[in-house]
């Protein structure tokens, strides 16, 4: 028999206040470039921080290995009484949440193939670890301590080297099935667009990424485009997507009109957000977006204003993240506070249905 509750993921707390009575988590917040750990405690302070550069070069028990130790040494380092008695971990998808295991993700090397780092955490640290995606993690952070307290409907996006997308709807955080609820990295903003790397065409991912911004950068410089884009020798020879945002600053008009069509696409795609989804607030996040700011969120904005359904366009706010780095430790402990009261997440580790 299914309960109404069986249907929901938990509840995200509206405030810091719904967890001020729950006990610190250690935190791990695995990356692409950097692997942080710390100690969260109840009120979002971070305390015990650790990191260093994520060892991809070797293979993933390598960076597990790394993990494990950042956590071990921030624990150590606890004092006695205030133990930690869960980890809560943010990594990259795709991801099987509910076993703890890192599927295949694209920015970590061909050796991330269904590496089982919940399981492996949690025997090494004999304390229950609960894991999700980055993006999802990061919404939690941004629920509890940051940009969307005290709401219970929001969408998260990161704008970096790729886009990720969360969805809270009536204070739940969207899962579906297989965990890839609310990628909305990957509507589609233009049919004849651009491929993106997920295989489709055309997508929010494809245009206003870091990948993206630099795809067309690329397409721009094989077509022979008079551009200071030619002059840029960032990693491997090509101009980093920093570079392309610094040269349309400086009025090239081909950088000008890649970042043109970056921000009219995130534009976009952000009408279609607020018609579908009705949240109050969308927090946009990530390297790219932190980099832009309201170079970003003002076209945005303007185009919900002039765009989007009139009930929702006048609810609505674009609003930056608050958390900064510390958004995927801040969140870990969300997550694992939430979780670790549901039988769901704890013990055999059952795939739903
Ligand atoms: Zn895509």
């Amino acid at each position: 028999m299914i309960s109404p509750q069986d249907l929901r993921s938990p509840q995200v707390p509206a405030g810091a206040d719904a967890l001020a009575a729950r006990e610190p988590v250690l935190a791990l917040d695995l990356g692409g470039t950097r692997v942080r750990a710390a100690v969260v405690m109840p009120d979002g302070t971070v305390a015990g921080r650790r990191e260093q550069a994520t060892p991809l070069a070797d293979a993933a028990d390598a960076v597990l290995d790394a993990c494990q130790r950042l956590l071990s040494d921030v624990r150590a380092e606890v004092a006695p009484g205030g133990e930690p008695r869960l980890i809560g971990v943010s990594c990259p998808g795709p991801l099987d949440a509910w076993n703890g295991v890192m599927l295949d993700p694209p920015n970590m090397g061909p050796t991330f193939h269904d590496v089982g780092i919940g399981e492996r955490l949690e025997a090494a640290l004999s304390l229950p670890v609960f894991v999700e995606r980055d993006t999802l993690v990061a919404a939690l952070g941004e629920a509890v301590f940051g940009a969307a307290r005290g709401c219970r409907d929001f969408l998260y996006l990161t704008v970096s080297t790729g886009i990720g997308g969360a969805v809270v709807s009536d204070g739940h955080l969207l899962l579906g099935p297989d965990g890839t609820f609310g990628e909305l990295g990957h509507i589609t903003v233009d049919m004849d667009g651009e491929p993106c790397g997920c295989g489709g065409r055309g997508h929010l991912e494809a245009l206003a990424s870091g990948t993206g911004i630099l795809g067309q950068a690329r397409i721009a410089l094989d077509g022979g485009a008079t551009t200071v884009l030619r002059e840029f020798a960032g990693v491997a020879g090509r101009p980093s997507a920093r570079d392309v945002a610094d040269a349309a600053e400086r009025g090239d008009q081909v950088a000008a009109s890649i970042m043109d069509r970056a921000r009219r696409a995130f534009a976009a795609a952000c009408v279609s957000f607020v018609d579908i989804f009705d949240p109050d607030v969308i927090v946009v996040g990530g390297a790219i977006a932190d980099g832009q700011g309201d170079r970003l969120l003002d076209p945005a904005r303007a185009l919900i204003e002039a765009t989007a359904f009139r009930l929702p366009r006048r609810r609505v706010r674009i609003e930056p993240a608050a958390l900064g780095q510390d958004v995927g430790l801040v969140g870990a402990f969300v997550l694992a506070t939430i979780r670790s009261p549901d039988p769901r997440w704890r013990g055999g580790r059952p795939l739903p249905g």
